[in-house]
């Protein structure tokens, strides 16, 4: 996992610098802001988790989610297992997913003809964004 982006300024130059109660302490070296991040030892920043499993809910698999996210599809299972997370059945509608960055997100959006007959979800990821569609099975 890299580095978290410092709060104040944004830059990814940052250094640890020590655990505060059990939260591992950043140091931005460009703007010398103090920070910490629900990140300790092996653990993943949760925001981290909620996307792995939403993802699975989705009807995405454990290897296209490590593909994704680059967290391994073993961790992911364990969390489904933690969670007790079932994902329904899916049927009708089939998943996709795209990385973008801001301008091919905005491109993408400009053409009206892309948010027909889908369902869409947006979320961040690390610098980028990532589409889910939902498409309708062809009979
Ligand atoms: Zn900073």
């Amino acid at each position: 996992m890299k580095n978290p982006a410092c709060p104040k300024c944004d830059s990814l130059q940052v250094v640890k610098s020590g655990i505060i109660n059990d939260r591992q302490r950043y140091r931005c070296k460009k703007c010398t802001y103090y920070f910490t991040v629900n990140k300790i030892g092996k653990g993943i920043d949760s925001y981290y988790v909620t996307k792995a499993l939403q993802l699975y809910i989705e009807g995405i698999s454990y290897r296209e989610i490590e593909r994704i996210l680059g967290i391994s599809h073993v961790s992911i299972m364990n969390w489904v297992k933690k969670y007790k997370i079932k994902a329904p059945e899916q049927t009708e509608y089939h998943p996709t997913y795209k990385i973008l960055n801001h301008a091919e997100l905005v491109e993408h959006l400009k053409n009206s003809s892309n948010l027909k007959g889908a369902g869409m979800m947006i979320t961040e990821l690390g610098d980028k964004y990532m589409m889910i569609k939902w498409t309708r099975f062809k009979d």
